[in-house]
């Protein structure tokens, strides 16, 4: 495929150590993630792969971080009787899923996974930092209305087409996606390079037909490194 890539952004979703298995990198083993996604990892060798193609180009890279102050509101462990996987009702959000405590800020597990080439980055977007909303979106909170200033980093760079890996997949990759086709940017999700949580059971599944159908491009990084 054709990519305009003064027009192009890869956008790099939480590839972040909470979200992963355990690995060792360079001598150093971190242990396995809070909300660890199977193969969580493995999204990295691609991913660099399209970031190295991107800044070679002239196209833009921005990651995203989840970024939490302690006792954040979508913690189970701040909602008394409450337990991973169940739901709440938030101010600002319907049926908030609650989680493990996850990429706190400052902490290992917030860090990037040390085989992500985040030097590649231009930009990091952090996320999830109001201690009662939580955001799954690179462009918007879970209130669907707070910006995270993406949107307008984009524009301001006139960029229109936007190309996403990370995890997880039913998350924060779907929500990003949803977002950025309801934003109007032409939107591609590299499937090779997103793993997801799969919960509730068939929720990839659900979500990859959800973003084919409304309107993003299913490729793999394959698809665009040929070239
Ligand atoms: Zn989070």
């Amino acid at each position: 495929m054709i990519i305009d890539y003064q027009s192009a952004a890869l956008i790099i979703v939480d590839v972040q150590n909470d979200f992963c298995p355990a690995y060792t990198s360079g001598g150093k083993s971190r242990p396995t993630g809070s909300l660890a996604v199977a193969g969580g990892g493995d999204v990295c060798v691609p991913l660099n792969a399209v970031a190295e193609q991107f800044v070679e180009r002239n196209g833009k890279v921005i990651a995203t971080q989840d970024w939490h102050p302690k006792r954040h509101a979508s913690f189970a462990s701040v909602h008394p009787g409450k337990k991973v996987g169940d739901f709440v009702e938030l101010d600002a959000v319907q049926s908030q899923i609650l989680w493990p405590d996850h990429c706190i800020q400052g902490s290992e597990g917030a860090r990037f996974h040390d085989d992500l080439n985040i030097d590649l980055a231009n930009l990091i977007i952090r996320k999830g930092s109001n201690p009662l909303l939580d955001s799954y979106s690179a462009f918007f909170e879970n209130d669907r209305q707070t910006t995270t200033g993406l949107d307008g980093y984009l524009k301001a760079f006139s960029i229109s087409t936007v190309f996403l890996g990370g995890l997880a997949t039913d998350y924060c990759v779907f929500y990003t996606a949803m977002d950025a086709l309801r934003l109007r940017y032409t939107t591609y999700v590299f499937t090779d390079a997103v793993r997801g949580v799969d919960y509730p059971k068939g929720s990839v599944e659900q979500v990859l037909s959800a973003m084919e159908v409304t309107g993003a491009g299913m490729i793999t990084t394959s698809d665009i490194l040929q070239n």
